[in-house]
């Protein structure tokens, strides 16, 4: 079993990074400490990945389960866990108990997202019990977490493996090591690790496509974990996204979203050209998809020349996610997100005017340390200044490790859970005004699936992120079809399939 706390190897005379022997000797916690410092070490691009001879057959006869927690970063995670699964010969289940190997892929960003997670834990030590060949790991950004790994190793010992978010592709040698030692393997890298371009993926679905475009955060906002759990800011090479979005066109995928944890951050780490999102996009519009997405915005590098692209708009679509978090200077200074409710107002503006059918989604929290009646009042003005088509509102809980964790969390619960039902009234009104006055026209949706609630019912989004349900036949599944939209809700859209020759909004 490799011992926490033991001491690393470190060859002095190996220059480049020697991942296979690290991982061989060594168990170092994950330190948040270590997290934060941003390396000048360069980040090498990897192509070269391929699942051993050895372990091609491991999973033969065996099934796999994913539970993903969080954004879509991980959702995207899980697809290439479960594409390193598949060529280990392992078989993908949907039903948790059949499953020989279960990863619980976690989100760190907020307290409660953890707790299910040591709930689910809960719930499969049973099966360890009753079954002791499952094996059971946990990844995802929750296990970048010194607090939890620990716990994780004092109090859930079902656990056989925990990996870290920049080990995925060491998924393979994981596997073996747990199958084979019999103990728990734990491989966290507190460091980044480099961009390994290769990795095999199996997509949910063949309508719409995830594509990584970079990699951690540099932004450090004080309330949040994730540039310390997903590492320093570093961007894919555009050539190989360029490939990745062609492969999905001509696999017939519909729409691509563009992800990272701060897009507008892309290519700052070049040091060979300057290029960044808005020229990215540039070369993305020319190719023969039908929609293009991107998410998630940082409102500070958000450029003039990203929205002269976008103004262009073709398969760029007109929904822009511009996560504000807070209507006052003062605490936008707090929260270190280095622009003003000024520059914010300054910059929707200037998209607005540029692309004036742009639809805007966008983050708040209320009841940051030190947030008084008056700062949440700015937060209820901008919103209603802005006119957000939607909002994901949170109230504010502190992440261990992070510096807003170290402040006072002195708003009491009740004036936070009021102020958040303030906000949502305001934001609720707005939505379904902005729904409204897309009642009687004709929009174009794409076709993702049955509605939830009502398998005769058809489901899309328009280009705008409006979610549209409409009664039509199954086989329009994967297309993008217009309907005449004649109802309409706070959340959602319905409407009458229309003429294909209809005029659309
Ligand atoms: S930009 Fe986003 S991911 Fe980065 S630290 Fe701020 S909130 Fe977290």
């Amino acid at each position: 079993m490799n011992q926490p706390g033991s001491t690393p190897a470190k060859d002095k005379e190996k220059t480049t990074k020697d991942y296979a022997s690290y991982f061989q000797t060594t168990y170092q916690p994950p330190s948040l400490k270590d997290a934060k410092k941003r390396g000048k070490e360069q980040i090498n691009i990897v192509k070269d990945f391929a699942v051993d001879e050895d372990l091609k057959k491991i999973g033969a006869g065996k099934k796999f389960y994913i539970r993903t927690y969080g954004c879509q970063m991980n959702e995207h995670d899980t697809e290439v866990m479960a594409g390193i699964l598949s060529d280990m010969s392992y078989e993908a289940t949907t039903d948790i108990m059949e499953a020989d190997l279960i990863l619980l892929n976690t989100c760190a960003i907020r307290e409660n997202a953890e707790n299910k997670v040591f709930g689910e834990l809960g719930h499969l030590k049973p099966m360890k019990v009753e079954n002791p060949d499952l094996l059971i790991g946990v990844c995802g950004c929750m296990s970048q977490e010194e607090s939890v790994v620990n716990k994780l190793l004092k109090t859930y010992d079902q656990v056989d493996m925990i990996f870290g978010t920049h080990n995925i592709h060491r998924l393979p040698q994981i596997v073996k090591e747990a199958y084979f030692s019999k103990e728990r393997v734990v491989e966290v890298w507190s460091k980044e690790g480099d961009i390994v371009e290769n990795l095999p993926r199996v997509r949910k679905g063949n309508i719409k496509g995830w594509v990584n475009i970079m990699y951690g955060c540099d932004k450090f906002c004080t309330y949040c974990i994730v540039p310390y759990t997903r590492g320093k800011e570093r961007s894919r090479r555009p050539e190989d996204i360029i490939e990745e979005v062609r492969h999905l066109a001509r696999n017939g995928y519909q729409e691509v979203t563009l992800l990272g944890q701060n897009v507008n951050a892309y290519g700052k780490d070049f040091e060979d050209m300057e290029y960044g999102l808005g020229d990215l996009m540039d070369e993305i519009r020319k190719i023969d998809i039908p929609r293009v997405r991107f998410t998630t915005s940082h409102p500070r590098d958000f450029d003039d020349h990203l929205i002269e692209v976008l103004a262009k708009g073709g398969n760029l679509v007109e929904h822009i996610h511009l996560p504000v978090q807070h209507g006052n200077s003062d605490i936008l200074k707090l929260m270190a997100r280095k622009y003003t409710r000024e520059h914010f107002l300054e910059l929707a503006g200037k998209i607005k005017k540029a692309i004036p059918n742009a639809s805007f989604t966008t983050d708040i929290i209320v009841g940051f340390p030190n947030e008084t009646e008056e700062q949440f009042q700015d937060t209820l003005s901008l919103v209603k200044e802005v006119e957000f088509d939607a909002a994901y509102s949170f109230i504010y809980s502190p992440r261990e490790g992070t510096p807003a964790a170290k402040m006072k969390d002195n708003v009491p619960l009740e004036v936070k859970k009021d102020r958040l039902q303030r906000l949502n009234a305001v934001l609720n009104e707005i939505s379904l005004r902005k729904n409204q006055a897309y009642l009687d026209t004709v929009v174009e949706v794409l076709v993702e699936g049955e509605s939830k609630k009502n398998p005769d019912v058809l489901s899309g989004h328009t280009a705008s992120n409006k979610v549209v349900n409409f009664r039509g036949p199954k086989h329009l599944i994967g297309k993008i079809v217009k309907v005449h939209i004649t109802d309409a809700k706070t959340w959602t859209l319905s409407g009458d399939l229309a003429d294909e020759k209809a005029g659309v909004v």
